[in-house]
């Protein structure tokens, strides 16, 4: 078996908000915290930013790509999508595991609370408009990083998921909650995948990204 690992390093521009299942006092939504206390970026927030990423790059060079997360609308198990190949879907678990992303640098642990107001999905409703209230990470510049393992059947299958991880984390702009609100904007992602512990180069991922792009799925060649 070939072990892949990627680590993707996240630089944002503005603070950040994931919400985690910790209740705080004066919050409606807290940040996601690990068992100590500290910040994380959690491993569903990556996989499924990665994951919708990669699916609507793929869509737009014309890849039949299904649509997450509803399990109604994935792949089954005859044919899979070079998305489910990769992030695997309910019937089809996902080669790759992904951990819980960590702050990079310590940017203390002050957080802010930012209020909002929830404006109702369906414009006739008579409900009034609610105050709620975010627990963000301090207005300031972020660097997180996270990891993925996987363990592939050969060396192409493990390259070709690097190629897709990388291309993904590179194609985004947004993690996080209230991306509109001007949270988790991205700077700069970079991204460093192994092989069986050897870095491999980018002009290994190239051929991937150059086939996609030209709308062929370089796993049938
Ligand atoms: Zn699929």
């Amino acid at each position: 078996m070939q072990q892949l690992v990627v680590q993707v390093y996240f630089d944002l521009d503005t603070a950040l908000h994931t919400t985690g299942n910790l209740r705080r006092l004066g919050v409606d939504k807290a940040l996601a915290r690990d068992a100590s206390g500290q910040w994380v970026l959690p491993a569903t927030t990556v996989k499924g930013f990665l994951r919708e990423r990669a699916e609507v790059l793929l869509r737009t060079w014309g890849h039949p790509v299904c649509t997450g997360p509803e399990p109604a609308t994935m792949c089954d198990d005859q044919t899979l999508c070079l998305v489910c190949r990769v992030f695997g879907n309910p019937r089809h678990p996902s080669a790759l595991r992904f951990q819980d992303g960590h702050p990079l640098d310590g940017f203390g642990e002050a957080s802010f609370v930012r209020s909002g107001v929830a404006i109702s999905r369906y414009r006739r409703a008579a409900s009034p408009q609610r105050l709620f209230f975010l627990e963000t990470t301090a207005p300031m510049p972020t660097r997180w990083w996270a990891e993925c393992t996987g363990y592939f059947p050969d060396s192409g299958a493990a390259k070709m998921a690097a190629a897709l991880v990388a291309l993904a984390a590179r194609g985004g702009w947004a993690i996080g909650g209230g991306k509109a609100r001007g949270l988790g904007w991205i700077k700069e992602v970079k991204v460093k995948a192994t092989l069986n512990g050897v870095e491999i180069p980018e002009q290994d991922l190239m051929p991937f990204w150059q086939a996609w792009k030209e709308g062929r799925d370089v796993a049938e060649d």
